[in-house]
């Protein structure tokens, strides 16, 4: 049995593959079985989820006729075994930090399939890119100037991209203002150990209509760039596409309806990822493929006629669907006659939205153990964690159980795998590590678990 917990009359309930509603409904025993053997939070990962999201993303760029290079973002989980699927299936994966290097090298990427972002790269990762002359994504001139004191005498040419700050992130800290990306390409025509690629960009949100503006100033760079001899093959757009988590629906009807009340804060918060987003992450990325560039042509068509490649670093996105959490129930107190705390065994650091001032808008399922059905009438809670922080919170907002929940019983949360599960996790407490398992199914159906490690992979 799944129930939902909601706010009532205005669910979320969470979007889930047919597998994953199948094991919560059906092999809810199992699910049982596996936390009791490997502890209250456990992540459930199907990593070759990231194949079918990659392969629907190359399809429309594909349909467009761009040339493209597509890095998975790999820092949105820890899991080997999606860096593993992403680069059987083709991709590159987009690294920021030397142990995402280490671990995609090991994992079989060659300099051909990185790309290195991130905003304060130190010597010694800069150096290893240089090593498998991995495409480098400069954010300031002050780091070219590092990358350049990097470079050995007798290097093959370091290919980089230069990281541009467009004016609708005139805020930000990433990237650079157009007259900086000149200024560095005045100092790469000065050194012939550094080959220039093209340009990059990152940003805040998840407006297509944002990368199309992006672009468009990209274009000009292009273009100043060529007229100072470079041969740019490459704009990167950086991530930012969509999960559905929720139903857009279900989603425009909760933010319609929502108050203060709502939450056990008693303020609803500034801002929220769009959980209920009207474009899948194919439709918005054949608006952007659609939309103009300034002199009228589509951006498909720019990409074409330049000769460019359209490079993007999808993180989220590709692992819609690739994992649940599941959280085991240790207490269900009174606060008074109307309110409750759930305190799962596990913390808010493996359910992270509330740390970020936001929540996550997608209703957790709750799995009862199984028991002679009772009475038991529904409950209204709030959901913390098992430490003594007071904002060990990992739902504010109040939900509303159709049964009281009991001591044993399992709460799921789907689609965990992007930024939620393992983002903020720690050993606070002392308490080991969640487990992250893959969810293996043999050709006869039965479902086991196998080790999501570097060497399994
Ligand atoms: C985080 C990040 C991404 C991935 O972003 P998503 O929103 O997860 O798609 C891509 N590129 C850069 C430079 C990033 O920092």
């Amino acid at each position: 049995m799944t129930l939902h917990c909601h706010k009532l009359g205005a669910g979320l309930p969470p979007i889930l593959r047919s597998l994953t509603a199948d094991l919560l409904a059906q092999q809810s025993t199992q699910l049982f079985d596996w936390v009791a053997r490997y502890g209250s939070p456990l992540n459930l990962i199907w990593p070759e989820v990231l194949q079918e999201n990659l392969t629907a993303l190359k399809g429309v760029l594909t349909e467009h006729r761009v040339e493209h290079a597509l890095y998975y973002g790999a820092k949105i989980n820890k899991s080997p075994g999606l860096i593993g699927v992403a680069l059987r299936t083709g991709a590159g994966i987009d690294v920021s930090s030397l142990y995402e290097l280490r671990d995609a090298r090991q994992l079989g990427a060659n300099g051909l399939k990185l790309v290195a972002t991130g905003p304060a790269k130190t010597d010694i990762f800069l150096k290893e890119l240089i090593a498998c002359n991995a495409l480098i994504s400069v954010d300031s001139p002050e780091e070219l100037e590092d990358l350049i004191n990097c470079l050995s005498p007798e290097t093959s040419p370091q290919p980089v991209l230069l990281r541009v700050r467009p004016t609708n992130q005139g805020n930000s800290r990433f990237g650079m203002p157009a007259e900086a990306v000149i200024q560095c390409l005045t100092r790469i025509a000065q050194e012939n150990r550094l080959h220039f690629s093209g340009l990059h960009f990152h940003l805040n949100g998840y407006r297509w209509e944002d990368r199309a503006a992006a672009l468009r100033e990209a274009a000009a760079l292009v273009a100043e760039a060529r007229r100072m001899g470079f041969s740019p093959s490459m704009i990167d757009i950086g991530g930012g596409l969509p999960i559905q988590y929720v139903d857009q629906q279900h989603y425009q009807a909760y933010l319609a309806s929502q108050t203060s009340d709502d939450y056990r804060t008693g303020k609803v918060p500034g801002s929220f990822y769009p959980y209920g987003s009207v474009l899948s992450a194919k439709d918005w990325l054949r608006r952007l493929l659609q939309a103009e560039t300034g002199d009228g042509r589509a951006i498909a068509d720019y990409f074409a006629r330049e000769g460019l490649i359209l490079g993007m670093e999808p993180g989220r996105a590709l692992a819609d669907q690739a994992a649940i959490t599941a959280f085991r129930i240790t207490r269900v107190k009174a606060l008074d006659q109307n309110t409750h705390v759930i305190f799962v065994e596990g913390s808010s650091f493996s359910a992270c939205e509330t740390w970020f001032a936001s929540e996550f808008l997608v209703d957790p399922i709750l799995i009862p153990t199984a028991r002679a059905p009772s009475l038991s009438p529904p409950i209204r809670a709030y959901l913390a964690g098992h430490s003594c922080l007071d904002d060990d919170v990992l739902s504010n907002r109040w939900l509303t159980f159709p049964i009281t929940p009991q001591a044993g019983d399992l709460l799921v949360y789907a689609n965990t795998a992007g930024y939620q599960m393992d983002l903020l996790e720690n050993e606070f407490h002392r308490h080991p590590m969640p487990a992250r398992l893959r969810v293996m199914r043999s050709s006869e159906g039965q479902i086991t678990l196998s080790p999501d490690t570097i060497e399994e992979v």
